[in-house]
């Protein structure tokens, strides 16, 4: 709902870490025929499964597919939509009933997430789910929540809804450009 109310038809989103594409149809549902939205993941499985569902949902078509880590979104995302998005969204970890060893890391994470700032239309939101219970992941979210801190107040609003606990719950970071 959170990043629903950023979304109208015709709008633009990115899905970081597509996945299983639960997240790029929920995404793809919202921007309308005239929206688009522009997807990425590191394997071919993912987004083959992720085009599987989108497509049985009548959606593939409001979607470009990205073969390649989100920390070249800046470069590869056409240059009209620019400023044009909305709303991007992170979902951290390995590929639920996938290869274990393939996660997203720190550094790729920090530097995609810098770019989604840029690209990102003044208001615009981007939630990212951080797992901690995997090896790597708590590093990661302590990454985030490092880098969001240094951010100006006056260009960026965040809040990070799940306290750290020795229980490794997830943790979701609101983040919107102000
Ligand atoms: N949102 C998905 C779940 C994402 S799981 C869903 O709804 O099903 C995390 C995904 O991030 C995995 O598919 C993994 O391949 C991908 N990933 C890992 N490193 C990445 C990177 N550097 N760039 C883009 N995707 C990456």
């Amino acid at each position: 709902m959170w990043i629903a109310a950023r979304l109208n038809p015709g709008g633009g989103a990115i899905d970081a870490t597509t996945g299983n594409g639960h997240d790029t149809q929920f995404l793809a549902s919202q921007v309308g025929d005239r929206g688009r939205v522009f997807a990425f993941d590191i394997q071919a499985e993912a987004i083959l499964q992720a085009q599987r569902r989108l497509w049985q949902a009548g959606l593939n078509q409001r979607v470009s597919w990205y073969l390649q880590s989100h920390q070249h979104m800046a470069s590869v995302l056409p240059p009209e939509w620019k400023s044009r998005i909305y709303a991007v969204m992170f979902n951290l970890g390995y590929l639920p009933s996938g290869n274990k060893q393939v996660i997203t890391r720190p550094a790729t994470t920090v530097a995609a997430l810098a770019q989604a700032m840029d690209l990102l239309a003044v208001g615009g939101r981007i939630s990212v789910i951080a797992y901690t219970g995997h090896p790597g992941g708590m590093e990661e979210a302590q990454t985030l929540q490092s880098w969001l801190s240094q951010q100006p107040a006056n260009l960026i609003s965040w809040e990070q809804v799940t306290p750290m606990d020795r229980n490794h719950p997830p943790q979701l970071f609101l983040i919107e450009k102000q």
